[in-house]
Protein backbone atom coordinates (compact mmCIF):
# COMPACT_ATOMS: atom_id res chain seq x y z
CA UNK A 1 0.00 0.00 0.00
CA UNK A 2 1.28 3.40 -0.57
CA UNK A 3 2.88 5.67 2.25
CA UNK A 4 2.38 9.23 2.80
CA UNK A 5 4.10 11.64 4.50
CA UNK A 6 2.18 14.42 6.04
CA UNK A 7 3.81 17.50 7.94
CA UNK A 8 1.99 19.42 9.93
CA UNK A 9 0.12 16.50 11.17
CA UNK A 10 -0.66 17.48 14.95
CA UNK A 11 -2.30 20.71 13.47
CA UNK A 12 -6.10 21.18 12.77
CA UNK A 13 -5.60 20.24 8.77
CA UNK A 14 -2.95 18.24 9.46
CA UNK A 15 -4.58 15.54 11.58
CA UNK A 16 -7.91 15.58 9.27
CA UNK A 17 -5.66 14.76 6.64
CA UNK A 18 -4.01 12.14 8.71
CA UNK A 19 -7.77 10.22 9.14
CA UNK A 20 -8.54 11.26 5.69
CA UNK A 21 -5.38 9.45 4.12
CA UNK A 22 -5.69 6.24 7.22
CA UNK A 23 -9.49 5.65 6.18
CA UNK A 24 -8.09 5.15 2.35
CA UNK A 25 -6.01 2.84 3.85
CA UNK A 26 -2.38 4.19 3.40
CA UNK A 27 0.34 3.67 6.07
CA UNK A 28 0.99 7.68 7.28
CA UNK A 29 4.10 8.89 8.38
CA UNK A 30 3.06 12.25 10.33
CA UNK A 31 5.80 14.54 11.27
CA UNK A 32 5.04 18.15 13.07
CA UNK A 33 7.54 20.09 15.51
CA UNK A 34 4.66 20.78 17.93
CA UNK A 35 5.18 24.48 17.96
CA UNK A 36 1.35 25.13 17.39
CA UNK A 37 0.20 20.81 16.86
CA UNK A 38 -0.90 19.35 19.65
CA UNK A 39 -0.51 15.66 19.91
CA UNK A 40 -4.40 15.38 21.39
CA UNK A 41 -5.89 15.65 18.05
CA UNK A 42 -4.02 12.71 16.62
CA UNK A 43 -3.63 10.64 19.39
CA UNK A 44 -6.30 8.14 18.73
CA UNK A 45 -4.06 7.12 15.88
CA UNK A 46 -1.37 6.39 17.93
CA UNK A 47 -2.08 2.34 18.29
CA UNK A 48 -2.63 1.81 14.15
CA UNK A 49 0.66 0.10 12.99
CA UNK A 50 -0.89 2.32 9.41
CA UNK A 51 0.07 5.09 11.83
CA UNK A 52 4.20 6.57 12.79
CA UNK A 53 5.05 10.12 14.10
CA UNK A 54 8.24 11.76 14.36
CA UNK A 55 8.46 14.61 16.18
CA UNK A 56 10.38 16.67 13.71
CA UNK A 57 11.31 20.69 12.63
CA UNK A 58 11.01 20.33 8.77
CA UNK A 59 13.10 23.39 8.51
CA UNK A 60 16.00 21.19 9.33
CA UNK A 61 17.08 18.60 6.80
CA UNK A 62 14.51 15.93 7.04
CA UNK A 63 15.24 11.91 7.48
CA UNK A 64 12.42 9.15 7.08
CA UNK A 65 13.89 5.83 6.00
CA UNK A 66 11.60 3.68 3.95
CA UNK A 67 9.25 4.73 0.69
CA UNK A 68 7.11 7.85 0.32
CA UNK A 69 4.70 7.87 -2.35
CA UNK A 70 2.97 11.30 -1.77
CA UNK A 71 3.87 14.28 0.73
CA UNK A 72 1.56 16.79 1.84
CA UNK A 73 3.55 19.38 3.26
CA UNK A 74 0.94 21.22 6.09
CA UNK A 75 3.46 22.54 8.74
CA UNK A 76 2.91 26.52 9.07
CA UNK A 77 1.76 28.42 11.77
CA UNK A 78 -1.74 29.77 9.84
CA UNK A 79 -3.51 32.22 11.85
CA UNK A 80 -2.29 35.90 12.33
CA UNK A 81 -2.23 35.83 16.59
CA UNK A 82 0.66 33.12 15.52
CA UNK A 83 2.50 34.19 13.09
CA UNK A 84 3.16 37.53 14.89
CA UNK A 85 4.23 35.54 17.98
CA UNK A 86 6.71 33.13 15.71
CA UNK A 87 6.98 35.37 12.69
CA UNK A 88 11.20 33.48 11.57
CA UNK A 89 9.55 30.09 12.48
CA UNK A 90 6.91 30.81 9.84
CA UNK A 91 8.91 32.18 7.38
CA UNK A 92 11.48 29.26 7.22
CA UNK A 93 9.06 26.19 7.87
CA UNK A 94 7.07 28.16 4.24
CA UNK A 95 10.77 28.34 2.46
CA UNK A 96 13.40 26.22 3.83
CA UNK A 97 10.84 23.72 5.19
CA UNK A 98 8.83 23.39 1.42
CA UNK A 99 12.34 22.94 0.25
CA UNK A 100 13.23 20.35 2.28
CA UNK A 101 10.10 18.55 1.02
CA UNK A 102 10.40 19.50 -2.38
CA UNK A 103 14.18 17.76 -1.68
CA UNK A 104 12.62 14.54 0.04
CA UNK A 105 10.26 14.15 -2.70
CA UNK A 106 12.38 14.46 -5.67
CA UNK A 107 15.05 11.79 -3.60
CA UNK A 108 12.01 9.62 -2.38
CA UNK A 109 10.58 10.25 -6.19
CA UNK A 110 7.18 11.18 -4.31
CA UNK A 111 4.54 13.27 -5.80
CA UNK A 112 4.10 15.97 -3.27
CA UNK A 113 1.19 18.82 -2.79
CA UNK A 114 1.97 22.40 -0.47
CA UNK A 115 -0.69 23.80 2.06
CA UNK A 116 -0.34 27.68 0.24
CA UNK A 117 -3.21 30.31 1.05
CA UNK A 118 -5.59 32.54 0.06
CA UNK A 119 -3.50 35.03 1.65
CA UNK A 120 -1.37 35.28 -1.43
CA UNK A 121 -4.08 37.29 -2.79
CA UNK A 122 -3.50 39.54 0.19
CA UNK A 123 -5.94 42.32 0.46
CA UNK A 124 -7.32 41.35 -2.99
CA UNK A 125 -8.20 43.90 -5.53
CA UNK A 126 -10.05 41.62 -7.48
CA UNK A 127 -13.30 40.01 -6.27
CA UNK A 128 -13.90 36.99 -5.98
CA UNK A 129 -10.46 35.85 -5.91
CA UNK A 130 -8.90 33.47 -9.27
CA UNK A 131 -6.00 31.60 -9.65
CA UNK A 132 -4.86 33.94 -12.36
CA UNK A 133 -5.03 37.34 -10.22
CA UNK A 134 -1.27 38.07 -8.84
CA UNK A 135 -2.40 39.62 -5.29
CA UNK A 136 -1.95 42.48 -3.41
CA UNK A 137 0.40 42.00 -0.93
CA UNK A 138 2.76 44.29 1.55
CA UNK A 139 5.86 42.06 1.82
CA UNK A 140 6.95 43.84 5.49
CA UNK A 141 3.47 44.41 7.26
CA UNK A 142 2.46 42.36 10.08
CA UNK A 143 1.15 39.13 7.47
CA UNK A 144 4.04 39.62 5.17
CA UNK A 145 5.87 36.61 6.90
CA UNK A 146 3.53 34.36 6.35
CA UNK A 147 2.14 35.72 3.23
CA UNK A 148 5.65 36.00 1.60
CA UNK A 149 6.55 32.60 2.57
CA UNK A 150 3.92 31.39 0.87
CA UNK A 151 4.17 32.84 -2.28
CA UNK A 152 7.92 31.70 -2.20
CA UNK A 153 6.37 28.33 -1.46
CA UNK A 154 4.37 28.52 -4.77
CA UNK A 155 7.65 29.68 -6.68
CA UNK A 156 9.66 27.12 -5.30
CA UNK A 157 7.08 24.33 -5.79
CA UNK A 158 7.16 25.65 -9.41
CA UNK A 159 10.42 25.59 -10.01
CA UNK A 160 10.65 22.01 -8.86
CA UNK A 161 8.54 20.82 -11.11
CA UNK A 162 9.33 22.53 -14.27
CA UNK A 163 13.71 22.09 -13.42
CA UNK A 164 13.58 18.75 -12.24
CA UNK A 165 10.19 17.58 -13.54
CA UNK A 166 8.86 17.08 -9.99
CA UNK A 167 4.96 16.03 -9.74
CA UNK A 168 4.10 18.90 -7.34
CA UNK A 169 0.09 20.38 -6.59
CA UNK A 170 -0.73 23.89 -5.33
CA UNK A 171 -3.94 24.19 -3.30
CA UNK A 172 -4.69 27.73 -2.17
CA UNK A 173 -6.69 27.14 0.67
CA UNK A 174 -9.42 29.69 2.02
CA UNK A 175 -10.85 30.02 5.64
CA UNK A 176 -11.28 26.66 6.63
CA UNK A 177 -13.16 25.65 10.12
CA UNK A 178 -14.03 22.78 12.30
CA UNK A 179 -13.58 20.23 15.15
CA UNK A 180 -9.51 20.67 16.54
CA UNK A 181 -9.37 24.26 15.52
CA UNK A 182 -7.63 25.74 18.62
CA UNK A 183 -9.43 27.71 20.59
CA UNK A 184 -6.66 30.36 21.08
CA UNK A 185 -5.34 30.68 17.72
CA UNK A 186 -6.80 33.96 17.36
CA UNK A 187 -9.56 33.40 14.51
CA UNK A 188 -12.49 34.72 14.53
CA UNK A 189 -14.66 31.61 15.10
CA UNK A 190 -12.76 30.04 17.61
CA UNK A 191 -12.77 33.72 19.11
CA UNK A 192 -16.03 33.95 19.03
CA UNK A 193 -17.10 30.99 20.35
CA UNK A 194 -15.11 31.16 22.87
CA UNK A 195 -16.17 34.43 23.75
CA UNK A 196 -19.89 33.20 23.37
CA UNK A 197 -18.58 30.35 25.96
CA UNK A 198 -17.11 32.49 28.19
CA UNK A 199 -20.02 34.74 28.95
CA UNK A 200 -18.05 37.76 27.26
CA UNK A 201 -18.66 40.07 24.41
CA UNK A 202 -17.74 39.27 20.89
CA UNK A 203 -14.86 41.66 19.76
CA UNK A 204 -15.50 42.71 16.04
CA UNK A 205 -12.36 43.87 14.64
CA UNK A 206 -13.15 47.33 12.25
CA UNK A 207 -16.66 48.00 11.31
CA UNK A 208 -17.29 44.46 10.50
CA UNK A 209 -18.13 45.47 7.20
CA UNK A 210 -15.19 43.05 6.16
CA UNK A 211 -16.28 39.31 4.95
CA UNK A 212 -15.02 36.12 5.02
CA UNK A 213 -15.60 32.73 3.12
CA UNK A 214 -15.65 29.75 5.76
CA UNK A 215 -15.34 26.19 4.44
CA UNK A 216 -15.98 22.93 6.56
CA UNK A 217 -12.84 21.01 6.99
CA UNK A 218 -14.43 17.68 5.40
CA UNK A 219 -15.01 19.75 2.50
CA UNK A 220 -11.56 20.42 2.18
CA UNK A 221 -10.29 17.47 2.52
CA UNK A 222 -11.74 16.31 0.07
CA UNK A 223 -10.81 19.32 -2.32
CA UNK A 224 -7.19 18.33 -1.49
CA UNK A 225 -7.47 14.83 -1.54
CA UNK A 226 -8.58 15.26 -5.33
CA UNK A 227 -6.36 17.59 -6.16
CA UNK A 228 -2.98 15.55 -4.77
CA UNK A 229 -4.45 12.53 -7.27
CA UNK A 230 -5.41 14.35 -9.99
CA UNK A 231 -2.52 15.78 -13.03
CA UNK A 232 -2.90 19.67 -12.19
CA UNK A 233 0.16 21.36 -11.23
CA UNK A 234 -0.61 25.00 -11.18
CA UNK A 235 -2.44 26.18 -8.32
CA UNK A 236 -6.04 25.80 -7.45
CA UNK A 237 -8.42 27.60 -5.28
CA UNK A 238 -10.23 25.23 -2.42
CA UNK A 239 -13.11 27.04 -0.66
CA UNK A 240 -16.35 27.87 -0.01
CA UNK A 241 -17.43 30.51 -1.62
CA UNK A 242 -20.69 31.50 0.56
CA UNK A 243 -19.50 34.81 2.05
CA UNK A 244 -20.47 36.50 5.26
CA UNK A 245 -19.88 40.00 6.94
CA UNK A 246 -17.70 39.38 9.84
CA UNK A 247 -20.78 41.61 11.55
CA UNK A 248 -23.25 38.82 10.13
CA UNK A 249 -20.76 36.04 11.46
CA UNK A 250 -21.26 37.46 15.01
CA UNK A 251 -24.80 37.54 15.19
CA UNK A 252 -24.90 33.39 13.25
CA UNK A 253 -22.58 32.42 16.56
CA UNK A 254 -24.61 34.31 19.17
CA UNK A 255 -27.57 32.33 17.30
CA UNK A 256 -25.69 29.05 17.65
CA UNK A 257 -24.97 29.45 21.37
CA UNK A 258 -28.20 31.11 22.22
CA UNK A 259 -25.79 33.04 24.88
CA UNK A 260 -27.63 36.66 23.82
CA UNK A 261 -23.99 38.38 23.73
CA UNK A 262 -23.57 41.63 22.95
CA UNK A 263 -20.84 42.62 20.25
CA UNK A 264 -17.99 45.20 20.54
CA UNK A 265 -15.81 46.83 18.00
CA UNK A 266 -12.41 46.87 18.30
CA UNK A 267 -9.31 48.70 15.84
CA UNK A 268 -9.18 46.83 13.09
CA UNK A 269 -5.59 45.13 12.85
CA UNK A 270 -3.04 46.26 10.01
CA UNK A 271 -3.68 44.91 6.32
CA UNK A 272 -6.80 42.83 7.84
CA UNK A 273 -8.06 42.38 3.77
CA UNK A 274 -11.57 43.70 3.23
CA UNK A 275 -13.02 40.86 1.38
CA UNK A 276 -12.12 37.29 0.54
CA UNK A 277 -14.10 34.87 -1.36
CA UNK A 278 -12.85 32.05 -3.67
CA UNK A 279 -13.71 31.83 -7.03
CA UNK A 280 -14.06 27.73 -7.67
CA UNK A 281 -14.46 27.34 -11.30
CA UNK A 282 -11.52 25.48 -11.73
CA UNK A 283 -11.83 23.20 -8.77
CA UNK A 284 -15.21 22.44 -10.47
CA UNK A 285 -13.95 21.94 -13.65
CA UNK A 286 -11.12 19.94 -13.30
CA UNK A 287 -11.45 18.08 -9.61
CA UNK A 288 -15.56 17.94 -10.11
CA UNK A 289 -15.40 19.52 -6.41
CA UNK A 290 -17.61 22.09 -5.03
CA UNK A 291 -18.02 22.06 -1.00
CA UNK A 292 -21.54 20.37 0.59
CA UNK A 293 -21.51 21.19 4.21
CA UNK A 294 -23.76 24.58 4.83
CA UNK A 295 -22.27 26.70 7.11
CA UNK A 296 -25.25 26.05 9.82
CA UNK A 297 -24.47 22.64 9.57
CA UNK A 298 -20.56 23.00 10.00
CA UNK A 299 -21.21 25.47 12.87
CA UNK A 300 -23.48 23.03 15.09
CA UNK A 301 -20.69 20.40 14.32
CA UNK A 302 -17.97 22.58 15.55
CA UNK A 303 -20.04 24.06 18.29
CA UNK A 304 -20.37 20.67 20.01
CA UNK A 305 -16.60 20.30 19.40
CA UNK A 306 -15.62 23.14 21.63
CA UNK A 307 -18.58 22.42 23.99
CA UNK A 308 -16.45 19.13 24.86
CA UNK A 309 -13.68 21.54 25.97
CA UNK A 310 -12.28 21.69 29.31
CA UNK A 311 -12.89 25.44 31.21
CA UNK A 312 -9.21 25.41 31.24
CA UNK A 313 -8.55 25.51 27.85
CA UNK A 314 -11.25 27.94 27.46
CA UNK A 315 -9.62 30.26 29.55
CA UNK A 316 -6.33 30.03 27.32
CA UNK A 317 -6.63 33.18 25.41
CA UNK A 318 -3.57 35.18 24.93
CA UNK A 319 -5.48 38.55 24.66
CA UNK A 320 -2.09 39.99 25.43
CA UNK A 321 -1.13 39.20 20.95
CA UNK A 322 -3.66 40.84 19.97
CA UNK A 323 -2.62 43.90 21.48
CA UNK A 324 0.49 43.75 20.35
CA UNK A 325 -0.81 42.43 16.82
CA UNK A 326 -2.98 45.93 16.59
CA UNK A 327 0.20 48.43 17.30
CA UNK A 328 2.28 46.92 14.30
N1 LIG B 1 -11.87 39.09 13.61
C1 LIG B 1 -12.75 39.75 14.43
N2 LIG B 1 -12.75 39.44 15.77
C2 LIG B 1 -11.93 38.51 16.32
C3 LIG B 1 -11.02 37.83 15.46
C4 LIG B 1 -11.01 38.15 14.11
O1 LIG B 1 -13.55 40.60 13.99
O2 LIG B 1 -11.98 38.30 17.56
C5 LIG B 1 -11.88 39.42 12.17
C6 LIG B 1 -10.51 39.71 11.57
O3 LIG B 1 -10.13 41.06 11.74
C7 LIG B 1 -10.74 39.35 10.10
C8 LIG B 1 -11.77 38.21 10.18
O4 LIG B 1 -12.37 38.29 11.47
O5 LIG B 1 -11.31 40.44 9.41
C9 LIG B 1 -11.16 36.83 9.99
O6 LIG B 1 -10.04 36.73 10.83
P1 LIG B 1 -9.19 35.40 10.97
O7 LIG B 1 -8.02 35.72 11.82
O8 LIG B 1 -10.07 34.29 11.38
O9 LIG B 1 -8.72 35.05 9.47
P2 LIG B 1 -8.03 35.88 8.30
O10 LIG B 1 -8.05 37.35 8.60
O11 LIG B 1 -6.66 35.32 8.19
O12 LIG B 1 -8.92 35.56 7.16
Amino acid sequence: MARVLITGAAGFLGSHLCDRFIKEGFDVVGMDNLITGDLKNIEHLFPLPKFEFYNHDVSKYIHVPGEIDYILHFASPASPIDYLKIPIQTLKVGSLGTHNCLGLAKEKGARIIVASTSEVYGDPHVHPQIESYWGNVNPVGPRGVYDEAKRFQEAITMAYHTFHGLETRIVRIFNTYGPRMRLNDGRVLPAFIGQALRGEDLTIFGDGSQTRSFCYVDDLVEGIYRLLMSDYAQPVNIGNPDEITIKDFAEEIIKLTQTNQKVVYKELPTDDPKQRRPDITLAREILGWEPKVHRSEGLKITYDYFKTLSLDDLNKIEHKNFESYNKK
